[in-house]
């Protein structure tokens, strides 16, 4: 999972079709309604030839790191607009662009309505998606137990550990509400850990990105153009996983991946620059 690209922002003419799509589900008058106006209205326009979600579909491919890698798995290719909160829960949020995210079906399907916030009136955890097999019903307020990639860094929760597992580890302190989010949202929700493919396919990264930052310092010192160097580094940085990247800078600035991999620690040591890509 990694946050996305700031900054990448809608024309006020998309933004207000949007707003008109939103007007027609909010003036319902119970929340019943406007879940079954949801329900029936996105999947209508969302579709190829719709301007709004045409343009939509562009920006949220700007904001995707390396060839439209998907938000969650970082592997995949990204083809659904996703809704960070779920439309069948908070149909006030059906179209709101600050809701959307780029996935894969592989994330998106299983995640469906899986949602949980921490209560306003007592700040408990509360999942608030319904049983299977039964209708949404409002859900009480409070704030997202879901980390939000379009404002939150995942990596301000979790580790990965480079040494071994290549699994999440959540860094926040035991027991707050910070490492039952983190726990939540990486475990729960996207089983980021439990996928198997998705260890391996990170593992793989790692020796992909250090072979790539390997040879750019021997080009580097071997005098090679920087017209060249800046190639090397556009392809390192459309490599999938580059949650794997950041870890990898992440360690290497706060002195434990040397203990990890010296090898790789000396290659950062010689390129500094690779700290910024
Ligand atoms: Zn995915």
């Amino acid at each position: 999972m990694i946050q996305l690209a700031q900054n990448i922002n809608l024309s006020k003419e998309i933004i207000n079709k949007l707003k008109e799509y939103q007007d027609e589900i909010d003036v319902l008058a119970t929340f019943e309604l406007r879940n079954e106006k949801a329900k029936d209205v996105f999947p209508k326009r969302n579709k190829i030839g719709n301007t709004v979600f045409d343009t939509i579909k562009v920006k949220l491919t700007e904001m995707c790191s390396g060839a439209r890698r998907c938000v969650y798995c970082e592997d995949s290719v990204a083809d659904e607009v996703e809704h960070i909160h779920p439309k069948d829960l908070y149909p006030n949020f059906c179209f709101n662009w600050d809701n959307y995210v780029y996935a894969c079906g592989n994330c998106n399907g299983p995640k469906n309505n899986k949602f949980a916030i921490f209560r306003n009136d007592n700040g408990k955890f509360h999942e608030v998606n319904p049983p299977k097999r039964t209708k949404a019903t409002e859900p009480p307020a409070g704030s997202s137990a879901l980390i939000n990639p379009r404002i939150e860094d995942p990596l301000d929760y979790c580790m990965l550990d480079l040494s071994s597992t290549f699994k999440f580890v959540v860094i926040k302190k035991l027991g707050t509400s910070d490492a039952h989010k983190a726990d939540y949202t990486f475990n729960t929700v996207l089983r980021l850990n439990e996928r198997e493919f998705l260890r391996k396919a990170r593992e793989n990264a790692y020796t992909n990105y250090k072979s790539r930052l390997g040879y750019y310092s021997s080009e580097k010192i071997s005098g090679t153009a920087q017209n060249k160097l800046d190639m090397l580094i556009e392809n390192l940085k459309q490599e999938a996983h580059p949650t794997v990247w950041k870890e990898m800078q992440r360690q290497h600035s706060i002195g434990i991946l040397k203990n990890i991999d010296n090898d790789l620690d000396e290659l950062f040591v010689k390129s500094p620059e690779a700290l910024n890509w």
